[in-house]
């Protein structure tokens, strides 16, 4: 659990991190950005929530007054301003960041507001200059706490015992969609609050990386990408594994054992300093040497935290050096369009000494 200090020390170091950029107001919307900030998991409705944190006075959350019995977050964090349906919310906004800002500010808002939101308050406050949240959020939430670090391990350890389930599953002769139904009750009985995503992408349907799990029935000798995450305590999980009908054809064994020796590599790769493009080389390169470099159409990982997908994101472009907290996928995989695929996914996090894999599920193919 995050505790009531932690929320606190959260505001201070975001208010530090807006002064430090010359921004006036950070206005954010139903989303993390806001529940890491106040620990309230707003619902992402057209009804307006905000927590508006200004030059003036205490932090704001302005909120549709239904919605007040929903609210959990500690005593004194913030003020409430609670608006009424039939209230005109945009004005309530507006006279929120006028009460918070100087003249003319610059206000960062959520990368998530609804754009037909972001529209009328700009509408509503012509003298404000608007810039992403994330120049001052994403420094914060991209090294996590030591708390946070309990938290996306307590969520690996519940998604490897959902891979270590995978050989109970029955696979032959079922959709895709009921097998993903089944996984997505296991995720739940392992404690995820809610279920992220489901991937079984069967034999040449595993070729397309997010293939939505379908109508089709698997069979002897496919090979099954199963990639699923969830999030419990707030926190999210995502792993990929390779599950076999029997022993695979074709290339499968080979380009598996490829995949692996890569994945391993990108993973002893990792190191306080190292740039994340760096870690991306590394599993291209494996995928190169062995004849694989096309067939590897994506990055080799995400951030993962709040959101499944957020900073670092592991990819060509981003050189910015990894540091002790950062946690992230890495999951390069091989892409074969009408044959098969393949995908080899953990989480880990960067440690003083070098790196931690928060998933220790084992890597071998499953095979049922
Ligand atoms: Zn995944
Ligand atoms: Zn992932």
């Amino acid at each position: 659990m995050i505790g009531p200090e932690e929320y606190a020390d959260r505001i201070a170091r975001a208010t530090a991190a807006m002064q430090d950029r010359s921004i006036d107001c950070l206005a954010l919307s139903a989303g993390s950005d806001l529940t890491y900030l106040c620990g309230y998991d707003a619902m992402p409705l057209e009804r307006i929530t905000l927590l508006v944190i200004g030059t003036y006075g205490p932090p704001t959350l302005v909120v549709p007054e239904l919605e007040a019995p929903r609210l959990e977050m500690p005593d004194g964090l913030v003020e409430l301003r609670a608006w009424r349906d039939g209230e005109d919310m945009i004005k309530v906004v507006a006279a929120e960041l006028r009460r918070a800002c100087p003249p003319a500010p610059i206000i960062a808002v959520s990368e998530r507001m609804w754009a037909g939101t972001l529209l009328s308050v700009q509408d509503a406050f012509r003298h404000a200059r608007f810039v992403p949240a994330g120049r001052v959020m994403e420094p914060l939430r991209v090294v996590k706490s030591p708390v946070e670090l309990d938290m996306l391990q307590a969520a690996a350890a519940a998604v490897d015992r959902v891979v270590s389930a995978y050989s109970d599953v029955e696979w032959v002769g079922r959709t895709e969609a009921d097998v993903a139904r089944e996984i997505s009750g296991l995720l739940r009985d392992a404690g995820h609050a809610r279920v992220n995503f489901v991937i079984v992408a069967s034999g040449p349907n595993a070729a397309s990386p997010h293939h939505t799990a379908g109508a089709r029935v698997i069979e002897p000798g496919d090979a099954i990408v199963v990639d699923v995450g969830g999030t419990l305590g707030g926190y999210c999980s995502d792993i990929t594994r390779v599950v076999c009908v029997g022993e695979p054809g074709g290339d499968v064994a080979r380009a598996y054992g490829n995949l692996r020796a890569a994945q391993e590599a990108a993973v002893a790769h990792v190191h306080p300093g190292v740039s994340a493009e760096s870690v991306d080389a590394v599993a291209r390169a494996g995928l190169a040497e062995t004849g694989w470099g096309d067939a590897f159409i994506h990055r080799t990982g995400h951030g993962i935290g709040m959101d499944e997908h957020e900073a670092p994101y592991i990819v060509a472009g981003n050189n910015s050096p990894l540091e002790t907290g950062m946690c992230f996928s890495i999951e390069p995989g091989i892409y074969v369009p009408g044959v098969f695929g393949l995908r080899l996914e953990d989480i880990v996090a960067v440690t003083d000494e070098g790196v931690e894999p928060l998933n220790t599920a084992a890597h071998d193919l499953i095979h049922v």
